[in-house]
């Protein structure tokens, strides 16, 4: 257990209740990396697509295909998940043309891996209820603007599934390509087929490395390319770039962690689902609603719930009060960061209303049940 900070006040004092954490995150610790930290010391590979590397994509592409029912997925590991959805553009994006669809609403690094592509975001909104957009906003949006987009980076919310087969729809019906943003979704993965699935596992997410990503899909040929495009852009053994990429590699060390979390996951994935079946319980009877399937359908590394507008102020207060973290993970929009103002866009009604009520709450695996009472305390 963790002992707070002496300078606490006591609670029975009458001062400020003990802090609630919003996220603690927790990767495999040093003694279960130690057989794969050995082996390395051993071959001296260290990077450049070594056999811990190799290990760890083979088992990666096994446990996600067990998952999702499918077979021959390939997994191409990036040096982030931000990477992943960069290349991944870069391979599918039509040339000749400049802009990316994207939701307004999601985790600033959507518009940065837009941007690195080389392309332009036009912001749309996204569904109430799933908080993503959907292949009707999507169309809609087509018909608003002034010439096709180069592709659509579909967003999934919080880790929550993306529908796979309403996008392939999609992009059968306008050619126009689609790229997954799925970064906290590789717990949740229940389709995977050609269009690449790009996931974070960056130490925040529930396949957390420390840094790192993957490219997930089933077209081979793709696939191929998107790793050559991890190390310069070299195909086979010879040090000749046949297309344009850059260092996105994972090294030995961060395979070494990915082999280790494999070890781990199933048990991780058990208890935050453990943790969200005790939240979803919690809050019951609260007027704030998990976002729907979260810590429940699929595992989650973060938990936002929906506060109606006209509670909003007083659930936040009793946060402060409470001593209790909480966080708008995805902020207010693309639309509002300095950066990427000047984007062109479409309305964005549901975004307005929604981001500023979607409030992230603690977390993470050393909640007590006391902590949890607490934060659905200030939730009622
Ligand atoms: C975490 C996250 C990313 C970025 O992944 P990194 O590995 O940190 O680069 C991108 N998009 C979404 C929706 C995310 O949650």
């Amino acid at each position: 257990m963790e002992s707070f900070d002496v300078t606490q006040a006591d609670p029975d004092a009458g001062g400020p209740p003990p802090p609630i954490e919003i996220m603690r995150p927790r990767l495999p610790a040093a003694t279960s990396m130690m057989p794969f930290l050995s082996r390395i010391d051993e071959t001296r590979i260290y990077s450049n697509y070594g056999p811990l590397w190799r290990e760890f994509c083979v088992g990666f592409a096994g446990w996600l295909g067990a998952r999702a029912g499918q077979d021959g997925v390939r997994v191409v590991p990036t040096s982030s998940g931000t990477t992943a959805i960069q290349i991944a553009l870069q391979l599918r994006a039509t040339p000749g043309r400049r802009f990316c669809l994207m939701p307004s609403w999601t985790f600033i690094a959507s518009a940065h891996a837009i941007c690195g592509a080389g392309l332009t975001p036009w912001l749309v909104d996204v569904d109430e209820e799933s908080f993503m957009l959907t292949p009707h906003q999507a169309m809609a949006a087509l018909r608003a603007m002034p010439e096709p987009p180069a592709a659509v980076l579909v967003v999934s919310a919080f880790g929550a599934p993306v529908d796979v087969p309403a996008w392939a729809e999609f992009e059968r019906e306008t050619g126009i390509p689609v790229v997954f943003d799925a970064a906290a979704a590789a717990t949740s993965l229940n389709h995977i087929g050609p269009q690449p699935l790009c996931i974070s596992l960056h130490a925040t997410k529930v396949f957390g490395i420390g840094e790192g990503g993957t490219i997930i899909t089933t077209d081979t040929a793709l696939a191929d390319k998107a790793l050559a495009m991890t190390g310069f852009g070299f195909q086979g053994t010879e040090r000749v770039s046949s297309i344009r990429g850059g260092n996105y590699r994972l090294s030995e060390y961060s395979a070494a962690m990915g082999l280790a979390v494999l070890d781990s996951i199933d048990a991780k994935i058990a208890s935050m689902l453990s943790l969200g079946a005790a939240y979803t319980d919690a809050l019951r009877n609260s007027p704030c609603r998990i976002q729907s399937g979260a810590g429940t359908a699929y595992a989650a590394m973060s938990l936002n719930v929906i506060c109606p507008a006209d509670r909003l102020d007083r659930v936040l207060a009793r946060f402060d009060a409470g001593n209790i973290q909480w966080r708008r993970w995805w902020g207010l929009g693309t639309h509002l960061h300095p950066a990427f103002t000047d984007l062109p866009r479409s309305d964005l009604p549901v975004t307005e209303d929604l981001a500023p009520r979607v409030i992230g709450v603690p977390f993470h695996d050393m909640l007590t049940a006391e902590e949890i009472g607490r934060v659905a305390d200030a939730l009622r």
